[in-house]
């Protein structure tokens, strides 16, 4: 366990031992307390939690699901360090980075 698991000791680190994408552009996760997570494209899209999707000052969303097209699919995803990655959306928009903290809480809801 490292330092910054130990200044953090009410949260449980659980992170992603698999990441794919299904046909049907959803982000698959298997995550390591061994359940499996299914976001769908569109859904996950319309909770991107960057400041053009979301206003800061606010924390009032601007891009939900009433902006986002049904067909949008992720493009391409890359990892960002150790506890987030950014994905490329069809719809041009690439500035959302979904950390493994925001994805587990979405596991929740979704
Ligand atoms: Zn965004």
């Amino acid at each position: 366990m490292g330092l910054l698991d130990k200044l953090k000791p009410q949260a449980p680190v659980i992170r992603p031992t698999d990441l794919n994408l299904g046909d049907d552009g959803s982000l698959r996760i298997r995550w390591d307390d061994g359940k499996d997570s299914s976001y769908a494209a569109k859904w996950l899209r319309a909770r991107c939690p960057c400041a053009e999707c979301v206003e800061e000052w606010s924390g009032k969303r601007v891009v939900g699901d009433a902006q986002v097209k049904d067909d949008v699919r992720p493009r391409g995803m890359h990892q960002v360090g150790r506890y987030a990655m950014q994905i490329d959306w069809s719809d041009g928009h690439s500035t959302g980075i979904y950390s493994w903290d925001y994805l587990l809480k979405l596991r929740s809801e979704g």
